[in-house]
């Protein structure tokens, strides 16, 4: 199972236009709230996702959807302060503990490794919303300020009437194999000593994933790949993308380095990724379990 997948709430799109709807959900006794902030997301003692009273969590709640114990949303509880850029959600570290709760702020990474399944889904989905409303309190047409519409899934300007959607930015990543035997892998300067992983970059407009595939590997690695094959998709909380993963067969060139995006990128042996996958000695740092990229290099072994 991919991390961040598998969630298991009903979105609701068909009742979110209708206020008094969404007033009743927020009103009801089971409404429960997913909670995230600066610090991330807030997680049990028992290192659950904490799910707590809506009545509790204060701030404007979202709502995420609805399950079979009633509604459930997402809760901001460090809100954004007028004249201060807001931050995303931390992806690393932890916070410290909510006293009146009794919840604690992880960050996305710890969260992705560390939660059950389906909370992880929940969690991506509470984190992904919450960024992009920190992020859009201002109409991106006229400058002014924005409201939460449809429950959660919109802001709208009083002004000029736009109504602004969450975004969600396509990332295309892809496994580049030379046949059976070979992966070529780069890796950025920030990252562990010797850690490769897939190569990847954002969609742009106006391109097809094909293309973006295509464009992204010869920009970085200048070599040409064939048709890619599309093996699985995983949302993104950093801070809100879709990462959509290829195996795409190499054509031609040698791979080189290309401009400073990449500190090194080389071909891997079979062998080099099958110890690296069992925590083995090899020259290679496979990227952590919870990333698709490392879900690719087990599959291309299998
Ligand atoms: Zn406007």
């Amino acid at each position: 199972m991919i991390t961040f997948t598998g969630e298991a709430l009903d979105r609701m799109a068909e009742r979110r236009g209708d206020p008094a709807w969404v007033a009743e959900q927020a009103r009801s006794p089971s409404a429960r709230a997913v909670l995230a902030g600066d610090a991330g997301v807030h997680v049990t003692a028992d290192d659950r996702l904490a799910l707590v009273p809506l009545g509790h969590a204060g701030g404007e709640p979202l709502l995420l959807g609805v399950d079979d114990a009633g509604p459930v949303f997402a809760v901001d509880v460090d809100a954004p302060v007028d004249g201060r850029v807001p931050p995303l959600i931390a992806a690393r570290g932890e916070g410290e503990p909510h006293a009146a709760l009794g919840t604690r702020p992880i960050g996305l990474r710890l969260a992705a490794a560390s939660l059950p399944h389906a909370d992880g889904g929940l969690a991506a989905h509470a984190a992904a919303l919450i960024n992009w409303h920190r992020r859009h309190r201002f109409c991106a047409a006229c400058g002014a300020p924005t409201a939460v519409g449809g429950g959660g899934i919109l802001r709208s300007c009083a002004r000029c009437g736009t109504q602004h959607h969450p975004r969600t930015d396509p990332v295309v990543i892809m496994l580049v194999t030379d046949g059976a035997e070979r992966v070529l892998l780069g890796r950025q300067r920030s990252w562990p000593p010797g850690r490769y992983s897939a190569l990847a970059g954002f969609v742009e407009p106006g391109e097809s994933l094909e293309a973006a595939v295509a464009r992204e590997v010869r920009e970085e690695a200048g070599v040409e790949v064939g048709p890619p094959r599309y093996m699985a998709s995983q949302p993104w909380p950093f801070p809100s993308s879709l990462m959509i993963a290829f195996v795409a067969p190499w054509e031609s060139g040698e791979p080189r380095r290309i401009d400073d995006e990449l500190d090194d990128l080389r071909w891997f042996s079979r062998a080099d990724v099958a110890a690296a996958l069992r925590g083995e000695p090899s020259p290679l740092a496979t990227p952590p379990p919870f990333a698709i990229a490392a879900r690719l290099l087990a599959g291309w072994l299998a």
